[in-house]
């Protein structure tokens, strides 16, 4: 049988990376999908395992080649999934990750209706400026742009499969795991926590105001 398509996507600072890390040290059969990009290589990105970094005259060829099975700009970078190893993996039976953004996300879905979408939420936006801050990769602008951009992602939310509350990292990959078996269930998740992302953003846009 074909593996299937996972897509995650979550705002900056969400966590997406340190739990699809752990989805896959945990559990076999799952492969993440590592995309390119033409931002710059954060402190501890290594070429190859975060990310294929690309300048952008070589990101640009890759799309006139096709070789993407959807890419966006974010943040003013591109960012791209190499469409060949995707289709590899899923031919072997293995479930493929991808972290990306939403314009991503709906492409790859109307192209794999049946890839499971799922979004990563805080548990709260206090919660969220924390983890940016703490990370310490970002400046202040920066994470100001970020935070920004997940107003706008938080608009997105509601129409992804499901939407899950990255709080206990334990609860959350369970919680993955359940979605991937039954599919149909992640719609129970959208519903539970479409609040909690109204109540984000509303918090966001407060600390917007004096950021
Ligand atoms: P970061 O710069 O923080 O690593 O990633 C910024 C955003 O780009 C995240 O929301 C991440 O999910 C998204 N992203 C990473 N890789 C891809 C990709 O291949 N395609 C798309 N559309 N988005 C991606």
């Amino acid at each position: 049988m074909e593996g299937k398509l996972i897509v995650i996507s979550g705002f900056s600072g969400v966590g997406k990376g340190t739990v699809i890390h752990r989805l896959m040290e945990e559990n076999e059969g799952f492969a993440f999908s590592i995309s390119c990009t033409t931002r710059y290589r954060r402190e501890g990105e290594v070429d190859g395992r975060d990310y294929f970094f690309l300048s952008q005259e070589a990101f640009e060829d890759g799309i006139e080649r096709g070789r993407f099975l959807e890419y966006a700009r974010y943040s003013g970078n591109y960012y791209g999934t190499p469409a060949q190893y995707v289709f590899n993996q899923m031919k072997k039976g293995i479930h493929i990750v991808l972290d990306i953004e939403y314009q991503g996300a709906f492409q790859v879905k109307e192209k794999y209706p049946d890839a499971v979408m799922l979004f990563l939420i805080p548990p709260s936006a206090r919660v969220l400026v924390e983890r940016l801050v703490n990370r310490g990769t970002e400046t202040r602008e920066q994470i100001r742009s970020r935070l920004a951009q997940a107003l706008t992602e938080a608009d997105q939310a509601e129409q992804y499969d499901g939407i899950l509350v990255n709080d206990r990292l334990e609860q959350t990959l369970k919680e993955i795991l359940r979605v991937v078996e039954d599919p149909k269930c992640a719609a129970e998740f959208r519903k539970q926590n479409a609040g909690l992302v109204q109540e984000i953003k509303k918090d966001l846009n407060g600390i917007l105001k004096t950021w």
